[in-house]
C-alpha cells in the first residue's frame, strides 16, 4: 500500500511527540482512560493528527465505556482504510488513515444502532478541529 502522504520515519518522529510516534506510526495502543478525548464532549471533527484528513464527526461519537474515544460510524470521506489484523491470536479489523497510512484503532461490530460498529480509536491519532 503506498500513500498519498508519505514521510520517512525521522520526519515523522518531527512533527510527533515520542508517544504519538509510537501510536499512530508503530501501531502501539495507548492506554485506556489517559487519552485527551476519551471524556470530551466537544463538537467538531476528528482529523487525522499526521495528515489533517477528517475522519470522524463528534456526532457519531458514543461514551462505549472502553476508555478509548468510540465512534458508530466515520465520515463518509474514504478516507479510512481497513486492514485484518490478526496480532495477539485475535482476528480485528484494524483502522488506518487511508491517507498517510497513520494506525488510528480498530472497529468492531458490538457497537450501538444504527450501525452497530464501535470505531476504537486512539486520542493521540486524533485532532479535534471545534466547530
Ligand atoms: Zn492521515
Amino acid at each position: 500500500m503506498t500513500y498519498k502522504i508519505s514521510k520517512t520515519d525521522d520526519d515523522w518522529k518531527k512533527q510527533l511527540t515520542t508517544n504519538q510516534f509510537k501510536i499512530c506510526r508503530k501501531k502501539d495502543t495507548e492506554r485506556p482512560f489517559t487519552g485527551i478525548y476519551n471524556d470530551c464532549k466537544e463538537k467538531g471533527t476528528y482529523n487525522c493528527l499526521c495528515c489533517d484528513a477528517e475522519l470522524f464527526s463528534s456526532d457519531t461519537k458514543f461514551d462505549s465505556g472502553s476508555g478509548w474515544p468510540s465512534f458508530f460510524k466515520s465520515l463518509d470521506n474514504e478516507n479510512i482504510e481497513y486492514v485484518k489484523d490478526t496480532s495477539y491470536g485475535m482476528e480485528r479489523i484494524e483502522v488506518n488513515c487511508k491517507q498517510c497510512g497513520s494506525h488510528l484503532g480498530h472497529v468492531f461490530d458490538d457497537g450501538p444502532q444504527p450501525t452497530n460498529q464501535r470505531y476504537c480509536i486512539n486520542s493521540a491519532s486524533l485532532d479535534l478541529k471545534k466547530s
